[in-house]
């Protein structure tokens, strides 16, 4: 910077001659135009229009200038840094479209990509269908137990009323456990319904009992489209004062409207079983034809072969030496009890077709199923 001069002539002044005014833009403009990135921009920026830079020191020397000369090489100059501070927006424009280009191009993210995540699989069908049963009655106030698998032969026979020479009793249906010599007389089994845990539920609460049990039970059935060695069960039990069949025909209608929807019922039919008195098969209308299938050759029901209900499990009133057996009056105290295969109700329920889909472990099957909860 040139000390100030009070006396010279403009055009004497080597930093404000035009021509070097003009070399002070043109080699700014050139800068600006050689900076190939926003941080060379920066610099160039810095260079040419700082208070450093040549024409920011030109301008200082205006100031020292006569009067007469001032406006002239103000406007020189001025005009001079108006074309820099021109150029070098425009080039910031330039380049930070550039940059912007750039980045969509070098950041996109390829979503067709395979990605190694390992999946986290689904519940099984059969946990979440059994814990909706749960929840239903849950709901009315029933609490969930549970038992062993390995069970003691009285409480899976004897206790319900299954003498010695019931033929549910026989090596055909049941797994033992073997005993020292070989054979059955360990008296222990896998339970091969999930009553036993009833008698359990009995002799170790207060009456009265509402419970629901769910579980694992096992029978020497082969693996095949319909039958399993391994399966489950929910079994139901309620012992009260002034039980009646009327209450469990009202409980199983709720169950069902509670799982498949509004309208459904539930029928009864006579049957047998040694741990109810009276006994029946229960039926549930059928939920894909609301019974609009029987007699009806034009719309057959591949669900209930159109005729019109499914067969849902057996049920009836707690037989009366079932009670005894627990310590219960059976003059003051009476119950009903049901119980149901949860791999069938998920059969009909999802219209799955063949039961080893349900114990294979293929999450092609179970994956469909993981959005329920
Ligand atoms: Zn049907």
């Amino acid at each position: 910077m040139s000390a100030p001069n009070k006396s010279y002539d403009p055009v004497e002044v080597e930093a404000l001659k035009p021509e070097e005014i003009e070399r002070m833009r043109d080699e700014a403009l050139a800068a600006f135009a050689a900076a190939d990135s926003l941080d060379a921009l920066q610099e160039a920026k810095v260079a040419h229009t700082g208070g450093a830079s040549p024409l920011a020191l030109a301008n200082r020397e205006i100031g020292a200038l006569p009067p007469h000369a001032k406006a002239a090489a103000g406007k020189l100059v001025g005009q001079a840094r108006g074309a820099v501070n021109k150029g070098l927006a425009a080039r910031q424009e330039e380049l930070e479209a550039d940059r912007d280009a750039r980045v969509l191009v070098e950041e996109a993210v390829d979503v067709t990509l395979p990605y190694d995540r390992v999946p986290a699989g689904a519940r099984h069908p059969l946990t979440t269908l059994s814990e909706r049963i749960e929840d239903v009655f849950v709901a009315m106030g029933y609490e969930v137990a549970e038992g062993p698998q390995v069970e003691a032969e009285w409480f899976n026979f004897d206790a319900l009323n299954i003498g010695p020479d019931h033929p549910a009793r026989g090596e055909a249906d049941t797994f033992f456990v073997k005993g020292p010599g070989g054979g059955t007389e360990s008296g222990v089994v896998l339970r091969t319904h999930t009553s036993p845990v009833q008698i359990r539920s009995l002799l170790s609460r207060e009456l009265p009992v509402y419970v629901i049990c769910p579980g694992r039970v096992y029978r020497t059935d082969e693996l095949d489209a319909t039958h399993t060695p391994v399966f489950h069960q929910v079994e139901l039990l309620a012992v009260d004062e002034g039980l009646t069949m009327a209450d469990l025909k009202g409980t199983l209608d709720h169950m069902v409207q509670s799982l498949f929807g509004e309208g459904m019922k539930t029928r009864l039919r006579p049957n047998f079983f040694p741990f109810t008195e009276p006994s029946a098969e229960m039926d549930m209308v059928c939920y894909v034809c609301r019974g609009e299938s029987v007699g009806n050759p034009d719309r057959p029901c591949r669900t209930c072969s159109s005729e019109g209900w499914i067969e849902l499990g057996g049920c009836g009133m707690v037989n009366p030496k079932v009670l005894t057996a627990c310590g219960v009056d059976p003059e003051k105290y009476s119950g009903f009890a049901f119980g149901f295969g949860i791999e069938r109700m998920l059969m009909f329920r999802h219209n799955v077709e063949d039961m080893r889909d349900m114990v294979e472990g293929d999450v092609r099957f179970t994956r469909p199923f993981g959005m329920e909860i």
